[in-house]
């Protein structure tokens, strides 16, 4: 199959291939290269033996915002776009709040909501962050792509838990979703 887009690299393997695109960063390196950057980065959600301790320091310490410390690599890795409007959706969390504002209860349910909405795109294979309350009559495996998420490019519509419209703006060259009643 020919590559769809700005495709930056292809990862081919025997039972399919996998397209890496619009990545903030992509670089080739040596092993060695490569061994100094992972030592850089925050722990991964989607690692059960990380400690999500590097990322409760980092971010509650940081004046930055919240929504832009959850797509840092070097405080936490692996959260894109779609995980961080809806964990900090979920969570009730206002993404321009400072990292060093959030009470570490907080910063851990962001953590640990990413753990767990990231484990059902591993097992589902789409990334469904609505619970089946707010999609009634809807599974899990026919909620993508119009019932799957809360906010994540639902700017101009209805929240499905206050009614308030959906806003979006940009945050570091990303758009940013969420609901600015919910997410006070
Ligand atoms: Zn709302």
């Amino acid at each position: 199959q020919a590559p769809v887009g700005a495709v930056r690299a292809r990862l081919v393997g025997e039972h399919g291939w996998a397209d890496l695109r619009g990545p903030a960063l992509c670089t080739v390196e040596t092993p060695e290269e490569a061994r100094a950057a992972e030592a850089k980065l925050g722990p991964d959600p989607l690692d059960p033996q990380a400690d999500p301790e590097p990322f409760l320091a980092a971010a509650g310490r940081s004046r930055r915002a919240i929504g832009v410390l959850l797509m840092e690599q070097n405080v936490v890795s692996g959260i894109g776009n779609i995980f961080r409007a809806e964990s900090l959706f979920r969570r009730g969390v206002d993404p321009l709040r400072p990292g060093n504002s959030l009470t570490r209860e907080e910063l851990l349910g962001l953590w640990e909501e990413n753990v767990e909405l990231m484990a059902v795109g591993v097992r589902v294979g789409r990334i469904i962050t609505t619970d089946p309350a707010d999609r009634p009559g809807v599974p899990e495996s026919e909620a993508w792509p119009v019932h799957a998420n809360y906010v994540y490019h639902r700017h101009g519509q209805d929240c499905l838990h206050c009614g308030a419209t959906v806003l979006k703006r940009d945050l570091n060259g990303r758009g940013l979703y969420w609901c600015p009643v919910c997410q006070a």
